[in-house]
């Protein structure tokens, strides 16, 4: 098989295409991300040599930051509550006298326009990092501010997603977190990406919103502002000058009633329960997955909570937070993971930005050791906001590589009052080693992102390493496999056996969630968009047919036989368009 067969197996090639990770057919007219600005540029040395140089640069930059002021006050009108909160703080900044002094200070000593506000953001974010607490928020608005005011001064369009009246394709080469999270799904139909893994937190966004979505498109840059295209984000599919074929794919998906209603019980063809939850990163998100049937949260992304964020959010501010879920889920499972900060989810008050390779680094449950405290008063508020509502909640920690580890967090768990606890496994030495490790926690939910990014050793934000990055790898469900099997020895030697579940997206591919369940997973995790198609395919097979096709995926030779094999023997995957 060649290389483009490899990348091409889901449709035929009628434009850019790239890897669809988020399903939905849709038509729309481009809108393009203008990129960030990363670097300031020096000005020629004539400039910067020239009388008058500096004073004539204070005040163009004192003009750029009026100007960007008066636009961020302008779309602080047409937005809600919260959104216009947080331009009009990015607004007072661009006016800022600490920060247009600091800058002036610069120039007087011979700095260039773009270093001399560059340096003068970073003195007053380091300023404003040290005061902490509700000034040390604010360092980010000093940052975004500034990439407004370079892009000002060179006539180039401001960072970010688009403003717009009307919906649109957003195209972009990434979007961070908070971009996503800030995404108006009424307006942003559609994402194309020309970079990003199907693993990436982009995808995670894309498909928690419902918006189909590629990601690693060649060709994206090609695609012009304004332009008509057909997206199918199921098959990674970009059709430029859409036709009456492609407006008929639209309505054929508009109009799939099967994978829209999901009865709130997931279940094989012959009665064996599986139940489906829902990954969350908030209250809102919660409501959502209530509202779509979830039988629980498999998977509460603390971090998304407090993305962005320079000071360890509050007691109160937390239990808020947490209880926002809880209140949601009564008498059902809610598993809460501790902060998996670090790698692509940086929380500046617990994670070292200058790590040389943050997905190995001090991350997740390791950071710990580094800042003492944290995790001790997250549970605490986690305890408090539990014992105030009716949800079964349970906590698990990320990054759980050793038995002690897990013997630590559990410890933790019970200091808080919470029991139990269970972990993530998402380091291969907690696959292997699952015996020992479940031998001290309840149960383990497997995050097949990470266990996928560290099994084959391939970044999960790396367009260029997707073959490999991807959870149908052999290797993957060996793992998985073995997790079960460890799972069943510790509770051989025990009174119940832990549970394993699986919160990973890869809960979320139909015919994926199908393996898993055949290989022995209790519970599949996923975002609640995924529930109805999971549950649809789920009863059209037998738990003994799951099992033999779980088989054949674990004894493939690739991920792309694992894939087809298994896709082939359920033809209603291609019925419903998935
Ligand atoms: C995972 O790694 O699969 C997982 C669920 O955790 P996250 O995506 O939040 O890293
Ligand atoms: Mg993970």
């Amino acid at each position: 098989m060649s290389a483009e067969e490899r990348h091409s197996w889901r449709g035929d090639r009628v434009g850019p295409r790239g890897i669809g990770v988020s399903p939905g057919r849709i038509i729309g007219r481009v809108r393009r991300m203008a990129d960030a600005i990363d670097a300031p540029q020096d000005p020629d040395a004539q400039a910067l040599a020239s009388e008058g140089y500096a004073q004539e640069a204070t005040t163009r930059l004192q003009e750029a930051g009026r100007s960007v002021a008066a636009e961020l006050r302008t779309r602080a009108e047409q937005t809600n509550a919260a959104g216009a909160e947080v331009l009009s703080a990015a607004a007072l900044m661009a006016t800022d006298s600490m920060l247009h002094q600091s800058a002036a200070t610069a120039l007087a000593a011979g700095r260039g326009i773009e270093p001399a506000i560059w340096e003068a953001a970073e003195t007053v974010a380091a300023m404003l990092t040290s005061l902490g607490g509700y000034m040390a928020e604010r360092a980010a608005d000093v940052f975004d501010v500034r990439s407004r005011i370079i892009a000002e001064l060179r006539g180039v369009p401001a960072p970010g997603i688009p403003d717009s009246g009307t919906a649109f394709i957003l195209v972009a080469r990434d979007l961070a977190p908070t971009d996503t999270a800030t995404l108006d799904p009424s307006l942003v139909t559609a994402l194309v990406t020309s970079t990003g893994g199907a693993q990436s937190h982009t995808a995670i966004l894309a498909r928690a919103l419902g918006i189909p979505a590629i990601v690693a498109a060649t060709g994206a840059d090609s695609l012009v502002e304004g332009a008509e295209i057909y997206v199918d984000g199921g098959a990674g599919t970009i059709c430029t000058g859409p036709g009456e074929k492609e407006r008929a794919a639209v309505r054929a998906f508009a109009e799939r009633a099967p994978l829209k209603v999901f009865d709130g019980h997931g279940t094989t063809a012959d009665g064996h329960a599986v139940p489906l939850l829902a990954n969350v990163g908030g209250g809102a998100e919660a409501a959502a997955a209530a509202a779509a049937g979830a039988e629980g949260v498999g998977l509460l992304r603390t971090e998304f909570c407090f993305l962005g964020r320079h000071a360890e959010p509050g007691h109160e501010e937390q239990v808020a937070a947490y209880a926002a879920v809880f209140e949601l889920f009564p008498g059902r499972k809610v598993i809460v993971r501790s902060l998996d900060a670090g790698s692509d989810k940086p929380l500046p008050f617990l994670t070292d930005a200058t790590e040389p390779n943050p997905a190995l680094g001090v991350r997740g449950f390791r950071t710990d050791v580094r800042a003492p405290g944290v995790l001790a008063r997250q549970l605490a508020a986690i305890a408090e906001a539990a014992a105030a509502h009716e949800a079964d909640v349970k906590v698990m920690a990320p990054m759980i590589s050793t038995a002690s580890e897990a013997a630590d967090f559990a410890a933790l768990c019970a200091e808080a009052g919470l029991h139990g606890a269970g972990v993530m496994v998402e380091v291969p030495s907690a696959a292997v080693r699952a015996a020992s490790v479940l031998r001290r926690v309840a149960f383990a939910s497997i995050g097949t992102y990470d266990l996928t990014q560290y099994t084959m050793a391939a970044d999960r934000q790396l367009a260029g390493l997707a073959t490999l990055n991807d959870p149908w790898q052999p290797a993957v469900l060996e793992l998985v496999r073995l997790t079960v099997a460890g799972a069943e020895a510790a509770g051989a030697s025990q009174v119940s056996t832990p549970e394993v579940g699986v919160c990973g997206e890869a809960a979320a591919d139909p015919a994926l969630a199908v393996v898993l369940v055949g290989l022995g997973i209790s519970s599949l995790s996923m975002t609640a968009r995924a529930l109805a198609p999971v549950s649809a395919v789920l009863r059209t097979v037998t738990f003994a047919q799951a099992r033999s096709l779980a088989a054949a995926a674990v004894d493939a030779e690739s991920a792309y036989e694992a894939r087809a094999t298994v896709r082939d023997a359920l033809p209603m995957l291609k019925d419903l368009g998935l």
